[in-house]
């Protein structure tokens, strides 16, 4: 791995996980160009969000499986974690597919949550959990990990429902996010794309790359 830039804080929470891959480094500056298409912005997601899972279930764990190849049999492996994946709607959706591609038995559980614009609190809308847990390892679906409300809100929902190990995946981290989160929940590690400056006085994330959620389904308004 490169060494960590100089212009990077090092005072950062060992539960942090900067990607310092170069094609993910390359597809974010991508995903960043504002003059970057809703069709070319969902494929960047997508293949992001591939590689950040990558990194994120490299613990994941196997269990012994007798394999017969066209010579001879075997030992190899099968996943033995039961993944649940939970998107936050509705940026996060743009995540599953190629997260279902990486772990094809998956289950997918829909959290929706939304940002008040005006408290830039979370207020839960949709919540279609099951009673009890259902899987070993839960991945948190969020592009964005601004104020750091929403991830800390789902986070708390999951531990009710009974998940231990949790994670959170996102493309774009800031600084207040990622202190929120740890600070609320300092057993939960954050796989980032990139640890950006500051938030704006919005709430959005500078430099950032403007709504996920816009920006995947061609929703912003016109200037
Ligand atoms: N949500 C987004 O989509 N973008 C930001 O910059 C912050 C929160």
């Amino acid at each position: 791995m490169p060494p960590v830039p100089d212009d990077e804080p090092r005072d950062l929470p060992s539960t942090l996980h900067v990607s310092r891959h170069p094609a993910v480094r390359h597809k974010l500056a991508v995903l960043r160009d504002v003059s970057t298409e809703p069709k070319k912005f969902r494929e960047v997601v997508r293949e992001l969000s591939w590689l950040l899972g990558y990194e994120a279930l490299a613990d994941a764990r196997v269990r012994p499986l007798t394999v017969r190849t066209p010579l001879e049999v075997m030992e190899g492996e099968q996943l033995a974690d039961r993944i649940g994946l939970v998107p936050i709607l509705r940026a996060g959706l743009g995540m599953v597919d190629a997260m279902l591609e990486l772990m094809p038995t998956a289950q997918v559980w829909h959290l929706g949550l939304f940002r008040d614009e005006r408290t830039l609190r979370p207020v839960e809308y949709y919540n279609r959990l099951p009673d009890s847990a259902t899987v070993d390892v839960c991945l948190i679906l969020d592009p964005m990990l601004a104020t750091g409300g929403s991830a800390t809100a789902a986070i708390d929902v999951l531990k009710r429902w009974g998940a231990e190990r949790i994670k959170l995946l996102n493309l774009i981290a800031a600084p207040e996010g990622v202190r929120a989160v740890t600070e609320a929940h300092p057993d939960v590690h954050v796989h980032t794309a990139s640890l950006d400056r500051q938030l704006n006085e919005k709430g959005y994330i500078l430099p950032g790359l403007g709504d996920a959620g816009d920006r995947q389904f061609g929703t912003g308004r016109p200037d």
